[in-house]
């Protein structure tokens, strides 16, 4: 039953406030000009989880702040159970839930944006736009902003075993670097995050929550939209549901979809977006045919190298391991500093999976504990050890978001396909022999224990990729599914506007139309920075063309 109160209506309605729709909501109100109501599904960010840092393990517990979706089982990968996956579900979206870690990609990966006929995407296009979000700790300078929303800093490091990550990768001949962010990406180093003085430093905090003290702007939370309200082929508003109570709300300029990879082109194909056949036979009214929705899902698939520490100096969920914890919480309580201040994920790499490669292809990201499962292994845990997790950059297999019932609470089937195609697996295999060949570096003598996983048995190329399968992952970045493009699978074009609807538009990871070669917070964020500039100036044309 829909409400009797008068419809409310507003120039954008932003369905989503995660990494894109916080920066929305604020650029899209700035100027006072508009009125802008963005709704999410989830709470507000209020619970400590989302500022301590170290914390963010804590969500993958949680199914009130994280969606906590399940892909599609495979019988070969985690012995056939299905792999987690988490999404942010609050005011920030998984930008309050991620590791923080600050990172852009590659130049090639937006000029190759661009030469798949995205006009306005490449690298020399989108670096303003990282800037403008970004205040580094560090200062301006020719790659990096000094002055924006998003803080970045560099963390102290608490735990040893990072530097001996570091001084080993050097040991084995991989370049150092101090920034993953400026010409070159190449080599080990420490993570810049986005962190405040201690505190996460999320989308929310960083854009919508200042924003909120403006009057033209209104925000929703726990409220699920269900539907995008399209007549003749116009989003003129949406539907969601507060509190089991179904509302509608009007936009007299444009609606904006920023659900995330996921949940974006779950909306869309609720709406009757989607490929034709397989609405009908869920009976949903296909408004729209646009086969590409859903499709084109990339994602870092990850494996892992865990070794059991001689030393006793990284975090373990023991009861000695958690006492060895007391010195940092209390440090963090009076000063917001030690280890919970920063994330977990202090060092990493961005190296070549072989040396006739001309830039990286594999990420590394080194952590002073047994992790897997998303850290809800917590058994494995309890032992001393570390671990270090390799995913391909720039993966070639594709798979798919679909919807499993036309009943917008229930999730929809994800697909992740994983190594169909041949290229992944190679990549992957040699990932884990360039971990080995770190962790054997002498600066890891005095840590070096067994090799709990993929185990010293597992040689060859076969053997190494069976068992890195067992405790196959992600790196929670899927993108691709509602992807930018002008061919038959694109359901956006390069403003984002969504192919075939007039004033809908999806701006999130989704858009991307192949994965950037790093973790995907703040491209997102700039992807949206970009796009409410276009939102802008199409708004300022369409006044003059009024005049
Ligand atoms: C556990 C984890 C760790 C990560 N670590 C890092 C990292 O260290 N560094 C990094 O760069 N990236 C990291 N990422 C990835 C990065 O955070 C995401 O790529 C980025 O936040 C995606 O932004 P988005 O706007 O596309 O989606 P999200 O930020 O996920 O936002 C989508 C929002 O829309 C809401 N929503 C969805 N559907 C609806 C609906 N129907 N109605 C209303 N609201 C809806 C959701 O609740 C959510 O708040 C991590 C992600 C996760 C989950």
């Amino acid at each position: 039953m829909l409400n009797k109160a008068p419809t409310k209506i507003y120039d954008y309605i932003i369905v989503g406030a995660g990494s894109a729709g916080c920066v929305l909501a604020n650029r899209l109100s700035e100027n006072g000009k508009y009125t802008v109501c963005i709704l999410e599904a989830g709470p507000a960010d209020k619970t400590p989880l989302a500022s301590i840092p170290a914390a963010f393990g804590g969500f993958m517990f949680s199914k009130k702040y994280n969606w906590a979706y399940n892909a599609k089982p495979e019988s070969s990968i985690r012995n056939g159970e299905p792999i987690f996956v988490p999404r942010g579900k609050m005011l920030g979206g998984s930008s309050s839930t991620n590791a923080m870690l600050y990172i852009r990609g590659q130049k090639q990966d937006y000029d190759h944006w661009q030469s798949l006929g995205n006009e306005g995407w490449s690298y020399n296009d989108i670096l303003p736009y990282f800037k403008r979000s970004e205040s580094n700790t560090r200062g301006e300078c020719h790659y990096h902003g000094g002055n924006g929303p998003l803080h970045v800093s560099d963390g102290t490091v608490g735990y040893p075993v990072n530097k001996a990550f570091i001084a080993a990768s050097a040991e084995a001949g991989y370049n150092i670097t101090n920034d993953f962010n400026n010409d070159s990406q190449e080599g080990a180093g420490y993570y810049q995050c986005t962190i405040k003085d201690g505190k996460r430093c999320s989308a929310a905090k960083a854009y919508l929550v200042p924003a909120l003290t403006r009057k033209n702007i209104t925000a929703i939370v726990e409220a699920l939209t269900t539907k995008i309200i399209i007549e003749h082929k116009i989003a003129v508003g949406v539907e969601y549901i507060k509190r089991g109570k179904s509302h509608v709300i009007k936009a007299n300029r444009e609606v904006i979809i920023s659900g995330g990879a996921i949940n974006s082109p779950q909306l869309l194909m609720l709406s009757g977006i989607g490929e034709k056949h397989q609405l009908q036979q869920l009976g949903i009214d296909c408004i729209h045919h646009l086969p590409g929705v859903g499709k084109n899902l990339q994602e870092h698939v990850d494996a892992c190298v865990l070794v059991k520490s001689k030393k006793r100096d990284g975090l373990s969920t023991s009861l000695r391991g958690l006492l060895r914890m007391l010195p940092d919480t209390l440090k963090y309580m009076t000063k917001k500093q030690g280890k919970l201040a920063n994330t977990i994920t202090e060092a990493g790499a961005f190296l070549k999976s072989n040396e006739q490669l001309d830039r990286p292809d594999i990420q590394l990201h080194m952590a002073p504990l047994l992790y897997d499962d998303n850290g809800r292994a917590i058994k494995l845990m309890m032992n001393e050890g570390y671990s270090c997790h390799v995913c391909v950059l720039r993966p070639k297999s594709t798979g798919t978001v679909t919807l499993k019932s036309a009943n917008p609470t229930i999730s929809p089937e994800i697909d992740f396909n994983f190594f169909s195609h041949p290229a992944d697996k190679k990549i992957l295999i040699d990932g884990i022999k360039v971990i080995r060949k770190i962790f054997a570096a002498p600066s890891f003598d005095e840590y070096r224990g067994e090799e709990l996983h993929p185990g010293i048995q597992a040689q060859c190329d076969e053997e190494i990729f069976v068992k890195s399968k067992e405790l196959l992952g992600t790196v929670f970045h899927p993108v691709g599914t509602c992807k930018m493009g002008n061919d038959e699978a694109a359901v956006v074009n390069h403003q984002l506007q969504v192919h075939g609807i007039n004033h809908l538009r999806v701006v999130d990871a989704s858009i991307m139309p192949t994965l950037i070669s790093g973790n995907t917070n703040a491209p997102t964020m700039a992807i949206a920075e970009k796009a409410a500039d276009m939102i802008l100036s199409a708004a300022h044309q369409l006044s003059l063309n009024n005049q």
